[in-house]
């Protein structure tokens, strides 16, 4: 051991690290080598400046350190109650450490007499103080403490890493070596002038500091050191990706607007374009025409008329020879777009189809014959529209509904179905907050519609208790009586399916006695229905045939019904913020007044009680979903989970806004000044794209 030893060397060559531990590093958290576990930061630390008293605990301490004696222990209880329990006594009074997990290792360590150091967060019940599964540290006052004593880093470890006894501690000692050894070998990741601008500390030193901090004021710089890399090699990479899609490709030039554009607008479309909507679609129009791809992702509320853009774009790209297509992510809002957009351009106009997993294969055929002919103007339709067989005679423009449903997969293989990659247009189903637009959609130009169309009145939203149940369905008869229908909502609880139908069963029980027939029909729609039911249930409440439409969120996507305007929600408290607001988003089509009820029962969480006010507050979906990203924080948010762009280790897209919008600010300067990162100030950066992998790789586009 010693100087052959490097960044990339195997995790079982580091001393204490044998086989056996090498495996279940790789197993529990991904490290495999020298370099990722330098990478596998504290999650925080411990001061360990401050001895407490049992004493002078109580339930509402962080993580404190205690120094005692175990007088005692014993194992009590049966099955999962079973667990150890240890007396822990210093000279002010006596408390308990209690294990559940990991008995009998636990039970071989500690015996009484052994005076230990324990770390951990107090509980109080009864006046008594506890601490479950504390951290344990046998106290022996001669040995020498590892890195410093004031600031002890805390590593998340596993119970299958504990056994192993790569605890927090023991991750500590390998961190202990790696500092010593090979940290100095980690390359600068950002250039010196921009550390300089921003007072950065370098990687290494970054790096020794968050293991090993020397003070509290050395660790913050090296965070945010670290944070600043994080978001700066995300920014790097995203706009780096722009940059060569807009120079090695060329996009599909729409050089006209045309006939089919005109004849739309002068004497199909039904209303007035909003402001916002021509803004948007001057920035299609701009993209384009000037021969480079165009990469958009539209964002708008429900209901604010991003259909109309997407059609009329689409009108744009038939003007000018091209064929497009629309991907929606359920069969149900492909089929939904397929009617609203016939309902506007009417028959005849244009040639339409629409394909999904249910088209039947002599249909299908026939269509993707049309496709290569290009008979065939517009294709909607689910992913199936990506599969392999489908086939453009020449694709201009491909609109992708409700990104989120999507992978980037998905969106590169619609790239490749033209030889020039088709021009872009993403829709989200629900607004994103800014910054988390700018990470998950860095790559893409961004148009925002932030106005609905006049004359549309806001819903009126209230919350209503359990104890109101006769409110609401006093409300709910008198808006049938005016000849509206109702949607009545109930939550699909993911850990029970069994529970859902309970639910959903009692509720329909209620509702079928509160409005019986023959005077009210009642349409029901779960998700345990086939496509065909479902289908039949919900068309009755389309036609009108059914006044109320009871269902599981099956219905939050696709489902337009204008003469609907009132949404109840039971139990309101178990659903998001976003879907609350899609939900919502169903109502309010028509010229009426639309109303959405949040049932809820009256003990509300913190949580739960800022989302109801939240909706109760506003209608503004941007509004909504920054309140959401607060509440939830971007792992959560849909959408994010399948984007690696967000395994964020440090940085915060709630509480580094403002550091994102700086990193941001300064790489698209960087590029402005060196776009292909030729000068010798940027020379490590551009090395960076030459050994990392630049995210997708766009030019395997044949
Ligand atoms: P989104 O897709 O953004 O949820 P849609 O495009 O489905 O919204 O539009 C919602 C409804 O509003 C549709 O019935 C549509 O025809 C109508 N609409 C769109 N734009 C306007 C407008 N400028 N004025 C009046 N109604 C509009
Ligand atoms: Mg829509």
């Amino acid at each position: 051991m010693g100087a052959e030893l490097n960044l990339q060397t195997p995790i079982e060559y580091l001393k204490g690290v044998g086989l056996h531990k090498a495996d279940l590093l790789k197993k529990e958290l991904g490290i495999h080598n020298f370099e990722d576990l330098l990478l596998f930061y504290p999650f925080r630390y411990i001061d360990r400046t401050r001895f407490y008293k049992i004493q002078e605990l109580n339930g509402d301490l962080p993580i404190i350190q205690v120094i005692g004696r175990v007088i005692a222990k014993e194992i009590i209880g049966e099955k999962q109650a079973r667990r150890l329990v240890v007396q822990l006594k210093d000279e002010t009074g006596v408390m308990e450490l209690v294990w559940f997990r990991s008995l009998s290792w636990i039970d071989r360590i500690v015996h009484a007499g052994l005076v230990v150091i324990v770390f951990g967060k107090p509980n109080e019940f009864n006046g008594k103080i506890s601490i479950s599964h504390p951290e344990l540290e046998i106290y022996n006052p001669t040995l020498k403490k590892s890195g410093n004593p004031t600031l002890q880093p805390v590593y998340n470890s596993t119970e299958k890493l504990k056994q192993s006894h790569l605890d927090s501690k023991g991750i500590q000692k390998l961190q202990e070596i790696l500092v010593d050894t090979v940290a100095a070998q980690l390359s600068e990741t950002i250039p010196d002038y921009i550390r300089q601008k921003y007072a950065l500390v370098g990687k290494v030193q970054a790096i020794r500091e968050i293991h090993f901090p020397a003070t509290m004021q050395s660790l913050d710089q090296a965070i945010k050191r670290l944070k600043f890399e994080e978001l700066f090699l995300i920014q790097l990479r995203l706009l780096h990706n722009k940059r060569l899609r807009t120079d090695k490709f060329k996009g599909a030039v729409f050089a006209t607007v045309g006939d089919k554009f005109n004849e739309f607008y002068a004497t199909k479309l039904p209303f007035d374009l909003t402001n916002a909507q021509k803004r948007v679609l001057k920035e299609i129009r701009m993209d384009t025409q000037r021969g480079v791809q165009m990469n958009r992702l539209l964002q708008g509320d429900v209901g604010s008329g991003k259909t109309v853009v997407a059609l009329m774009t689409m009108l744009l790209a038939v003007d000018n020879g091209y064929q497009a297509c629309i991907m929606a992510p359920t069969s149900i809002l492909a089929n939904q777009h397929l009617k609203s957009i016939q309902h506007l351009i009417g028959d005849d106009f244009i040639r339409i189809a629409l394909l999904t997993g249910a088209t039947p294969k002599k249909e299908r055929r026939k269509l993707h014959e049309a496709l290569l002919d290009g008979s065939l103007n517009i294709l909607i339709g689910t992913h199936a529209l990506i599969e392999d067989p489908v086939q453009f005679h020449n694709l201009g423009l491909a609109v992708i509904d409700e990104q989120h449903r999507f992978g980037v997969e998905q969106r590169a293989k619609l790239w490749r179905k033209n030889k020039i990659p088709p021009h872009m247009l993403v829709m989200t189903a629900t607004p994103i907050p800014r910054t988390l637009a700018m990470t998950l959609y860095g790559d893409l130009d961004i148009s925002v519609i932030d106005e609905l169309p006049a004359g549309r009145k806001p819903i009126k939203t209230i919350h209503l208790y359990e104890n109101q149940r006769l409110r609401m369905l006093g409300f709910m008869r008198q808006e049938i009586a005016k000849g509206r229908q109702v949607y009545l909502v109930y939550p699909l609880i993911k850990e029970s399916e069994k529970l859902d139908l309970l639910y959903l069963e009692a509720g329909i029980e209620d509702i079928s006695t509160a409005f019986p027939l023959p005077d009210y029909r009642i349409s029901i729609v779960h998700g345990k229905l086939n496509a065909a039911d479902k289908e039949f249930e919900m068309q009755r409440f389309v036609k009108g045939e059914t006044q109320i439409m009871v269902a599981t969120t099956v219905i939050e996507v696709g489902v337009n019904v204008p003469n609907a305007s009132v949404m109840v929600i039971e139990n309101a408290e178990r659903f998001g913020l976003s879907q609350l607001h899609q939900l919502r988003g169903r109502v309010g089509r028509g010229a009426e007044q639309s109303y959405c009820i949040l049932m809820s029962t009256n003990k509300l969480s913190a949580d739960g009680r800022i989302r109801l006010n939240t909706m109760v507050r506003t209608n503004d979906g941007f509004e909504i979903s920054e309140t959401d990203l607060k509440l939830r924080g971007p792992g959560n948010l849909e959408g994010t989970q399948q984007s690696g762009v967000l395994d964020l280790k440090l940085a915060d897209l709630v509480h580094d806004q403002e550091l994102l919008q700086t990193v941001r600010n300064e790489v698209i300067d960087l590029f402005d000044r060196d776009p292909e990162l030729a000068a010798e100030q940027n020379k490590i950066l551009k090395e960076f794209f030459q050994d990392a992998n630049p995210g997708i790789h766009y030019n395997k586009i044949s």
